[in-house]
């Protein structure tokens, strides 16, 4: 009886991993397909800061328009793009994109765009980043890229060497997803980064005296090593308070804003001018 279970099991498994092969195979055939065809698009969150209250930029976040399945989010392609090696020409086209667009808004307004770890192991992240600043005339200083501390979990040397290189091209560096990774404190020794997101995990745990504890500690961090401090994922009023009052000084989130289509982006400026006039 054991030894059938065991068997069907096994066919089970085996049938249900066939379909997820199929699946795999046809998203990554449509996944080249898109890159072609034009089916990504980027779309944009304001970031808001917290001593002015204004936006002061967006972060770029993808989205796939697929023709029959619709929206497919970034959780799903992203890793299946960096598993191809398509996240370098993707990675690529998301950061012209980007500048394209960023370099139309109002001068002080910057850019964040997310950088996989892939792209730092292909050759070209800088020669890419060049080019996306030279075709937009997007001055440097107005784009951000973020990366994670997994970027920073591989050959760590040759990585912070490349971070300096693109610090030194005058674009600054954001920690991305602070606390998620592994011994985080770690890599704030290897490199002088220019801000720290602090995971939405922390800031919805806030009213947690323990993930307040925690938020309060990477503030403290911050502000002695004289890094920014983004809260990540701020929806609720009671959340903004709480990150304001714990010292972030910039927060992001649906309280605000989803990730806009870039018409609307602007729009969301617009508004916000107007209304604070
Ligand atoms: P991320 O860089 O940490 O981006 C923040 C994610 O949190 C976005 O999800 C955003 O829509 C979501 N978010 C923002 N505010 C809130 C909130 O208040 N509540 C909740 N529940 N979520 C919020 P999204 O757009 O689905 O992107 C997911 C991840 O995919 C990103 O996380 C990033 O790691 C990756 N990604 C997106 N675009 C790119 C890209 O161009 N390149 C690379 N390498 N990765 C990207
Ligand atoms: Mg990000
Ligand atoms: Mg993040
Ligand atoms: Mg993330």
């Amino acid at each position: 009886k054991a030894k059938s279970t065991g068997r069907n099991t096994f066919r089970f498994y085996e049938a249900g991993m066939d379909a997820m092969v199929a699946k795999r195979t046809n998203l990554e055939l449509d996944l080249r397909d898109a890159l072609q065809r034009g089916d990504f698009v980027l779309h944009y969150q304001p970031v808001i800061d917290l001593a002015s209250d204004e936006a002061v930029g967006f972060e770029a976040l993808l989205r796939w328009q697929h023709p029959v399945r619709g929206m497919v989010s970034p959780a799903d392609f992203i890793p299946l793009a960096e598993e191809t090696g398509l996240i370098t020409t993707l990675g690529a086209w998301a950061l012209r994109e980007a500048c394209r667009e960023a370099a139309s808004w109002p001068h002080d307004l910057s850019v964040a765009v997310n950088v996989s770890a892939i792209q730092f192991q292909q050759p070209g992240l800088e020669q890419s980043v060049m080019h996306a600043l030279s075709a937009s005339g997007l001055p440097a200083r107005r784009l951000e890229l973020e990366i994670t501390e997994s970027v920073l979990m591989q050959d760590a040397q040759a990585v912070v060497a490349c971070l300096h290189r693109l610090r030194g091209l005058g674009v600054r560096i954001a920690l991305d997803d602070f606390g998620t990774g592994y011994s985080s404190l770690s890599y704030l020794r290897q490199f002088p980064f220019d801000k720290i997101k602090i995971d939405r995990s922390f800031i919805r745990e806030i009213g947690d005296p323990d993930a307040a504890a925690i938020v309060r500690a990477v503030v403290g961090l911050g502000t002695h090593l004289g890094i920014a401090i983004t809260a990540e994922g701020v929806e609720t009023r009671e959340q903004l308070d709480q990150v304001r009052s714990e010292g972030c000084t910039e927060v992001q989130g649906f309280l605000f804003s989803q990730p806009l289509p870039a018409l609307d982006a602007l729009r969301f400026i617009d508004v916000r001018l107007s209304s604070a006039a």
